[in-house]
Parts: structure tokens; sequence; C-alpha cells
């Protein structure tokens, strides 16, 4: 499942390929994807003739700003979006949507696995509407402190990592993340929300925004060199501490790293270091 820095990095070469052009014909091969209230017919008679004005990202949202519109692509588990030239030979088995642009290129929505969705909402009101209205601060936004993860998570008595990947309170956190997060901030995912302080909080909002600073610009880096326009999928190697080193010695102490299930979820973390 793509997080918050491969869906940045999936942002930022999409904004490279398309910003500016035109989409002169789109079609929708998986109606379902449409979540908003219209048919595939209108949804797709008004795009024709849009001009992709500027992509944006809220959380793992990508918003195609189109006028007064906007298409809010959420890709889920295993969505997708490449660029093809028109006359490259590709299978459209698992193409759940294709946008024919002004310079002749295919921006095509892959995903395997059909979970991911597109929204179309007006540009005035999708801020106040779901899917964007119920989401939370991302860590990156510099709102996010100690004291404000202190006072949004501390009544809760569920464990610190599953309050961490509830998008509605913190966006953008997803599995993988939180394990970084918490071995990054010396604290244990066994905590409770109100097992810790606000000065346990300063250190996960911190670590929050090195993760996931690092990781953005990791990806930034890797796809660049890596045909970005046949796999804008985000996925890039990330030199992970301890999420997937179940057993191998932990990088602070060398005692093994531990795989636990919380809340159905696999989480690694450091006992030793992890209080
Ligand atoms: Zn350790």
């Amino acid at each position: 499942m793509p997080e918050l820095p491969e869906v940045e990095t999936v942002v930022r070469t999409l904004r490279k390929k398309v910003v500016g052009l035109k989409i002169i014909e789109a079609q929708i091969l998986y109606p379902k994807i449409i979540k908003s209230d219209i048919s595939v017919d209108d949804f797709e008679e008004d795009l024709k003739n849009r001009t992709i004005e500027k992509i944006s990202r809220i959380a793992k949202h990508i918003i195609f700003h189109l006028g007064d519109v906007v298409l809010i692509s959420h890709l889920r588990m295993e969505g997708k979006w490449f660029i093809y030239d028109k006359n490259d030979s590709f299978d459209k088995k698992h193409i759940l949507a294709i946008f024919k642009l002004s310079n002749e290129k295919l921006m095509c929505y892959q995903d395997t696995r059909k979970f991911g969705t597109f929204h179309y909402q007006g540009v005035n009101e999708y801020l106040n509407l779901n899917p964007i209205a119920k989401i939370g601060l991302e860590p990156l936004d510099m709102a996010v402190q100690g004291k404000y993860l202190y006072d949004l998570m501390a009544k809760s008595s569920k464990y610190i990592k599953t309050i961490l990947l509830d998008q509605t309170l913190i966006s953008g956190i997803g599995n993988i993340y939180a394990d970084e997060i918490l071995f990054d901030a010396s604290i244990s995912p066994l905590n409770k929300g109100n097992d810790l302080n606000v000065e346990m909080y300063q250190r996960i909002a911190d670590s929050s925004r090195k993760i996931l600073k690092k990781s953005i610009d990791m990806g930034g880096t890797t796809i660049d060199s890596y045909q970005p326009e046949q796999g804008i999928d985000g996925k890039f190697q990330n030199e992970l501490k301890v999420h997937t080193r179940k057993n191998e010695p932990c990088y602070k102490c060398g005692q093994k790293v531990i795989k636990i299930k919380l809340n159905g979820r696999g989480t690694y973390y450091c006992e030793k270091c992890q209080s």
C-alpha cells in the first residue's frame, strides 16, 4: 500500500508530466471507481477540454485541479498512475481509466485490486466534503507539536500505534511509518495514548516529520532514475530501520527486533530501546 511519501512522489512526478495539459477525452473502464453521484457518461463528458491546472495532495489523496472542479484520486492498495505514448502497446487488463491528453499522451489509472477511488467535486466545496473533510492534519504541518498531539490523543486508552494510524486524528501515517516513527522516538507501540506525556508526544511529532521528509526526499531521487513514465507508483527502496527486520539486530542496541500483531497489524519494535 502506498504511504504518504510514495503518494507525494507520485504527485511530484505527475506534476512534471501533465500540469498545463488539457484532457481531450476521458474513458472510464470501471464505473465503480467513481464514488461521487455522477454517471459515467456525464463524468466523461464533463472532463472533456478541462485543463489540469495543478496537482496537490492532502494526506494520501491526489487532487487534480480542473477549473471549477477537482478529481480526487486515492490509490488504496495497488493503484498506480502511468503515462503512455499513444503508440505504446500496453495491457489494458488492469487499467480502470484512461485520460487522453493534449500532448497525445495517455494518462492511465491502473489498479489490480480495484480498491482505488475517484471523487469529483466542486473546487469550492471539496475541502468541506468527505473524503477530505474528515482528514486530520499531517505531521509535516508545523502545527503538529507535542502539545497538539497530547490534546488529541492523551485521553485514549488505545495503543499509540493504533492511534497514529487513525487518519481522522493525524493523516498520512501508515503501518510501515508508524513502526519507524515509534522506533525513532524510542517509544513502545504497546504504550496507550494515556501513558504518554507532552514530551513523548513531542518526540513522536519530531520523528514523524523527520521520517516522512526523509522518505519523500529519497522517493524523489529514486523515482527520477527509475523511468517515472513507466511506473509512477511511488514504490522506492526505503532504508527501514525496524519494519520488516524481525530477529535482526536492532541498529541502536543490537538486540533482536521483535514482531508482534497489534490490532491485526504486523508491528516491529525493539523491546530494549522502545519503552
Ligand atoms: Zn534496540
